[in-house]
């Protein structure tokens, strides 16, 4: 089935019930009125020259646009292509020339960020353009610039027209091209976090992320009586997948509290709309929880929610089921190219395992770990985890030679992440591959010392990194924030290891930051801490 023929079926099957509330836009559309502008949107996007498997750019912010442009994309047979809200001029030139973006839907601006400005600046030739027609030097695919909001740009269209209903002529069109389309098309290039360095384009069909979407939904037990409240990112697959399609798929509530993540608007979402789920980062997760006024807020109607995208402190999982009442809260596991999810744990599973694992390999998927020599490991032994099945990517978008590094002949997808799987095949991640440190030929996984580390009562948050050491090649260093209003020393911090842990994973070096350098998605950027410490140390 396709995206589009899924949502149309969701749309006929619960059409007066709510399917998308947006907060800051003051938006509340039943899902009939959703599938108007769904299809009004595509049925003018095909108007304006747009063929199937055309490439088409959105940069904004959650709203309810992005949810129209992604299933009206789908239904249109379009790419959509997920652009990072934090990317500046040159990044924003690189990503619509890799994957050739013959049109680009833009919000004006996003906090600090003038889209608008930064778009100018690449493409000068818009204040003289006829709108959908645009020639640029240092764009050559891009031909039609859409803006959100109600003002005007010069050479552009804007998005309320595209949501005007459509000449029966177009609607026409619309029905003929989606009755071409395959259920095993590209529909998507989404961006990976760049946690690891440049983000890479992987490229996902319908196939792909519907059956995530819809299996995220079930392990969940969504119903057309939940509402989810998704403050991370749509323009990451947690946001388009674990919360859109989770939610169309089961006739559930999209709820978004606001443009990008703000801990108090989520809490007072989560009360004012009854919310009965709620995704985030671990990292939004310890804020929420952190929040100066967060017992003031009732969260008794919150059940389930996912947290995912980098290790789960096993302590914030336990406060997130006792103080956010989350009693069915799952993590999961997953990467972009792997649509994401592929890892889950069961909501009915025992809270100690439901806490300390990414759960079972999600149905329909294969699961193997491998040493270095890509031989399957016993058991219980950490090594790279590989998956299979229909979640796999098509591929990263142009770029052969990485696809075929990270998908091998036989399908497998090396996530480079190292996993040990248990006798019962529940899996832990111990880490990224490259995040482990080795000193002096000791293998140490940061993980561990996090969640040791979390216990110490001063501790807000803790991220452990390898730094260059000409003695043992690599040692320890701990980032840590505090809770608001203590001090500590680095003397303290190691003085709680003392007896605890074995002396080689104590720290060498502790540092007191207030933040830690993180992609938009919320995920925090080891790398930067690795280079900004080797550039401290000399
Ligand atoms: P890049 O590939 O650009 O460096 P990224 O890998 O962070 O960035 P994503 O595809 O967004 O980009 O994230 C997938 C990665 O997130 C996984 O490979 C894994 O390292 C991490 N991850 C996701 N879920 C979990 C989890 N539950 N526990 C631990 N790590 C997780
Ligand atoms: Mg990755």
């Amino acid at each position: 089935q396709t995206i589009g023929a899924n949502f149309d079926a969701a749309a006929a099957r619960w059409s007066d019930r709510e399917a998308l509330v947006v907060r800051h836009q003051h938006v509340r559309w039943s899902y009939a009125e959703l599938k108007q502008k769904v299809d009004a949107c595509a049925a003018h996007l095909l108007a304006l020259g747009l063929e199937p498997g055309d490439r088409i750019g959105i940069w904004a912010p959650n709203c309810a646009e992005w949810v129209v442009m992604q299933f009206a994309t789908a239904k249109a047979g379009l790419i959509l292509v997920n652009i990072n809200p934090a990317y500046r001029v040159a990044e924003l030139e690189y990503a619509l020339n890799k994957v050739g973006c013959s049109a680009l839907v833009l919000a004006p601006r996003l906090k600090s960020s003038d889209y608008l400005a930064m778009l100018h600046e690449l493409a000068p030739e818009l204040d003289h353009a006829t709108p959908g027609l645009l020639k640029a030097a240092r764009l050559p695919d891009l031909r039609v610039v859409i803006r959100l909001g109600d003002a005007h740009s010069a050479g552009m269209l804007n998005f309320s027209g595209l949501l005007q209903a459509a000449p029966a002529e177009a609607m026409t069109r619309l029905e003929q091209v989606a009755a071409t389309l395959q259920f095993d098309d590209p529909i998507n290039i989404q961006f990976t976090s760049g946690t690891t360095g440049f983000p890479k384009g992987a490229t996902l069909s319908h196939h792909n992320i519907l059956n995530n979407g819809y299996f995220i939904g079930e392990a969940m037990k969504l119903t057309p009586a939940d509402r989810l409240c998704i403050p991370v990112p749509l323009y990451h697959c947690f946001g388009m997948v674990l919360g859109n399609l989770a939610c169309t798929t089961h006739g559930a509530t999209i709820v978004y509290p606001d443009e990008s993540f703000d801990p108090t608007a989520v809490l007072e979402t989560v009360v004012a709309e009854r919310c009965t789920g709620l995704h985030g980062v671990p990292t939004m997760f310890i804020a929420l929880l952190g929040h100066a006024d967060f017992t003031r807020y009732d969260l008794s109607t919150l059940r389930t929610g996912i947290m995912a995208g980098s290790p789960c402190p096993v302590e914030v999982m336990k406060r997130v089921v006792s103080d956010m009442h989350m009693a069915e809260v799952t993590i999961a596991y997953g990467m972009t190219e792997t649509s994401p999810v592929s890892f889950q744990s069961g909501t009915d599973e025992p809270l100690d395992r439901r806490v300390s694992t990414v759960g079972r390999i999600h149905p329909h998927l294969e699961v193997k770990i491998v040493d270095g020599e890509g031989r399957v490991v016993p058991r219980g032994t950490p090594g790279e985890l590989c998956t299979r099945g229909y979640s796999v990517m098509i591929g990263y978008w142009a770029d052969e030679a990485k696809t075929r590094e990270a998908v091998d002949a036989a399908g497998w997808m090396h996530t480079g992440d190292l996993g040990v799987i248990d006798a019962e095949g529940y899996c832990n991640i111990v880490g990224r591959i490259k995040d482990m440190v080795i000193r002096g030929g000791e293998n140490l996984y940061p993980r561990e010392i996090e969640e040791f580390l979390y216990r110490h009562p001063k501790v807000r948050d803790v991220q452990v990194v390898g730094v260059p050491d000409p003695k043992y090649g690599e040692e320890l260093c701990a980032w840590v924030i505090l809770k608001e209003g203590e001090a500590a020393s680095d003397e303290d911090i190691r003085a709680f290891c003392r007896d605890q842990i074995a002396h080689f994973k104590i720290p060498r070096y502790i540092r007191f930051v207030d933040s830690f350098p993180m992609t938009v998605t919320g995920k925090i950027q080891k790398f930067r801490m690795r280079e900004i410490m080797s550039e401290e140390l000399g």
